[in-house]
């Protein structure tokens, strides 16, 4: 939105003072973020009245009602709709801007620093029971090859070290455009191009990635350039809640996947998502969570309480109590920390090498297998690879220093 805008003239100010139009852009995945959108329209309506309001992204897609009972003036724009972002801040008047069709040739990225996030898809292939992300991204729209390549190409030539390839599920890629999927061939395409950086691939789900499994191994192996790690949400370790989540594949599944890729690439890691608490769990339900987290030992894991959203088939089941749900979320973040703590541990003492990424107070560099090394000096520029060595781990990071 912001390279549509100022690509017509606009200026874009931070300082909500300096803003002729203000544009809020929402996430509704949780109830949480939901809640703080909601805080954060109703406090520029109390004090900003004077100014023109947008609110664009999921939640005026997913629950555009809500958004003009809190804010009845402002124009609305869905994801697929931030290439028109001009038109709702250049008309008059209120504009609605809503359906869900997107000029998959116009791309713009986000980046801070050197790390830029480069979307490749939206939307995906599934119909899970408890996502509002599906009322808001209902197809799979994947950004051609050639797109891509080009704002990669842009983002280098801007000082950008490590390139973040990003979608609701990165192993769909293609399948809209090309018939099939592509992430095998995007990434063996962006290995044409020169320079050091690195690239990390977004997050997929375990029923689009097993089709492509071993063409996505060759294109990793075949790449320095490409981080050692994958994102692949397990959500529950019980097929019984896996079905009534609408999830498309087995614990068996996932397994099989995890296993084949260790063997493969030895070194990668593994990120998961876990849904505590989602209709339908039982305890012996949550206890196969553990258990196969237990087994797995993936190494980062993102627990998540499930929360109600609105619109979404696993909002008419019975709940899960409050209290149990509570309960099982302290104890499962006990698990996390401890398998975090225990993986991290080994790197205790040892020589790693890490590729530089953020220079703030210190410097944030990241293992091959990307997980984030902090230091403590900042003599080294972004996008160098240098030798650490690490005297401190946590559950989420190492610490290390220059050698
Ligand atoms: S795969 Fe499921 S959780 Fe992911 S975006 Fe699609 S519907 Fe939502």
């Amino acid at each position: 939105m912001k390279k549509v805008l100022a690509e017509r003239g606009h200026t874009i100010v931070e300082e909500i003072n300096k803003a002729d139009v203000v544009i809020i852009n929402t996430c509704t995945v949780r109830y949480e973020t939901e809640q703080k959108m909601i805080k954060r329209i109703k406090y520029f309506i109390a004090k900003h009245r004077d100014k023109k309001l947008v609110v664009a992204g999921c939640m005026a897609k997913a629950q555009p009602y809500l958004v003009a009972s809190i804010a009845p003036s402002a124009s609305l724009v869905s994801p697929q709709n931030a290439p028109h972002i001009w038109m709702a801040v250049e008309a008059p008047g209120r504009v609605l801007l809503l359906s869900d069709i997107r000029d998959n040739t116009i791309l713009g990225y986000w980046h801070k620093g050197a790390v830029a996030e480069i979307p490749i898809q939206e939307g995906c292939l599934g119909n899970c029971s408890f996502c509002i992300v599906r009322r808001a991204r209902r197809r799979l729209i994947s950004y051609p090859i050639e797109r891509i390549v080009s704002l990669v190409k842009d983002a280098l030539r801007k000082g950008v070290v490590e390139i973040r390839l990003a979608g609701q599920d990165t192993a769909s890629y293609g399948i809209d455009i090309y018939g099939k999927p592509a992430l095998p061939k995007l990434l063996s395409t962006l290995k044409e191009i020169k320079g050091t950086f690195m690239i990390r691939i977004g997050m997929m789900n375990p029923d689009t990635l097993l089709p492509i499994i071993d063409e996505l191994i060759d294109a990793i192996n075949n790449d320095d350039r490409i981080y050692r790690f994958l994102h692949i949400p397990l959500q529950s370790g019980s097929n019984s809640v896996l079905k009534v989540m609408r999830r498309k594949y087995t614990v068996e599944d996932y397994i099989y996947i995890v296993k084949l890729l260790r063997r493969k690439i030895p070194e990668i890691s593994i990120a998961t998502d876990i849904i505590v608490g989602h209709p339908g769990e039982r305890d012996e339900d949550f206890a196969a969570t553990l258990r196969i987290l237990e087994m797995l030992e993936p190494d980062r894991i993102h627990v998540a309480g499930y929360t109600l959203r609105p619109n979404t088939a696993a909002a008419a089941m019975e709940q899960v109590p409050t209290n149990i749900k509570k309960k099982r979320l302290a104890q499962i973040m006990k698990l996390v920390e401890e398998i975090g703590l225990r993986k991290h541990r080994t790197y205790l003492g040892k020589t790693v090498e890490v590729f530089t990424v953020e220079r703030g107070r210190g410097i944030t560099a990241r293992t091959r297998n990307y997980i984030p090394v902090v230091i403590n000096e900042h003599i080294v520029n972004v996008g160098k690879w240098i030798h650490v060595r690490i005297n401190d781990a946590t559950f989420f990071d190492l610490r290390g220093t220059i050698l």
